[in-house]
């Protein structure tokens, strides 16, 4: 019988995911349907228990329902603990277990796919919500020598960086605001805000990006996103959107759904593709 898999969303008929885990399913012949489900604002607790009525044997969770998620489940992965926020779930003996694969998302494809190293470099996150906290844990495991989170709230970065102060070893962790960052240069900067959906710019002072350094925003989409339109012009040597960690979270997800990692590489040039 084939098993039923889907993303919870609102909107959701933007996402990527079904195509995403279609190829998976298909690359590693795996019986499994993927399916988006939009979700009313005040109706994802009964989306699930339909989804679940429905044979559904597990989930993504995307905007704006991960922090929902996190207080439903009966079980949690350590890194959704952390993160306070789940994107992934699975529906088992009864129960529901969370998980959180964005930050391994993050950390796969800036190591492996963009090439990478995060062992001793100085990085900046840009954003404190939800994508921020859900990556600082991956992140510090990777050694980096700083990192320094910026918020337009700055006691959101400030708070970021007292709760994870136990997992920093090496790492030189601290938070502040936008012009604390004046005279400070870093290796790799990764934008974790919204700004661009409001089509804000960030105010970042000239001089940042270190050279040869490494530009990351979470966002992508047709064309180049503002942040990294403005990291190109400040000197960043390399630039990433987002595409990568979406494809590699969601292979993440299926590997702990199905025990199989399906290859990234081919899924993710061809998404690319139709984004040009
Ligand atoms: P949240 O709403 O939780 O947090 C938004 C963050 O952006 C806050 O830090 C907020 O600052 C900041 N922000 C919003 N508007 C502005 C602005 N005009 N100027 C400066 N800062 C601003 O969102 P998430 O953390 O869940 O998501 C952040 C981004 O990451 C989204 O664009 C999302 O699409 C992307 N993402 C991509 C993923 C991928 O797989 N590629 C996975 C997960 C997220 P403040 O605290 O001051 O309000």
């Amino acid at each position: 019988m084939t098993d039923l898999y889907c993303v919870f969303g609102n909107p959701i008929a933007h996402s990527k995911s079904p195509v995403i885990h279609a190829a998976f399913a298909g690359q590693t012949g795996e019986d499994l349907r993927y399916e988006a489900r939009l979700a009313a604002v005040d109706g994802f607790l009964a989306a699930i228990s339909a989804f679940v009525a429905d044979g559904g044997r597990g989930a993504n969770v995307t905007v704006p329902f991960k922090e929902e998620a996190y207080r439903r489940c009966d079980r949690l992965s350590d890194r959704a603990a952390r993160a306070g926020a789940v994107n992934t779930l699975q529906f088992i003996d009864g129960g529901v277990y969370g998980d959180n694969t964005d930050g391994a998302g993050l950390v796969r494809d800036i190591s492996v796919n963009l090439g990478r190293s995060l062992a001793g470099q100085r990085i900046l996150l840009l954003g404190a919500g939800g994508a921020s906290r859900g990556v600082i844990a991956p992140l510090l495991a990777g050694r980096p020598a700083a990192l320094f989170i910026a918020n337009r709230s700055p006691d959101k970065a400030q708070q970021l960086a007292t709760v994870f102060a136990d997992l920093a070893a090496g790492t030189a962790l601290s938070g502040g605001a936008f012009p604390e960052l004046a005279g400070r240069q870093f290796d790799i900067v990764i934008n974790a805000t919204s700004a661009s959906l409001s089509g804000d710019s960030l105010p970042l002072p000239a001089g940042i990006f270190a050279p040869g350094s490494l530009a990351y925003d979470m966002m992508y989409g047709k064309g180049e996103t503002p942040f990294l339109a403005l990291a190109r012009t400040q000197g960043a040597a390399q630039c990433a959107d987002g595409l990568g960690m979406l494809v590699e979270q969601a292979a993440e997800a299926f590997t702990l759904w199905r025990g199989k990692r399906p290859q990234t590489a081919a899924v993710l040039a061809s998404l690319r593709a139709t984004l040009s």
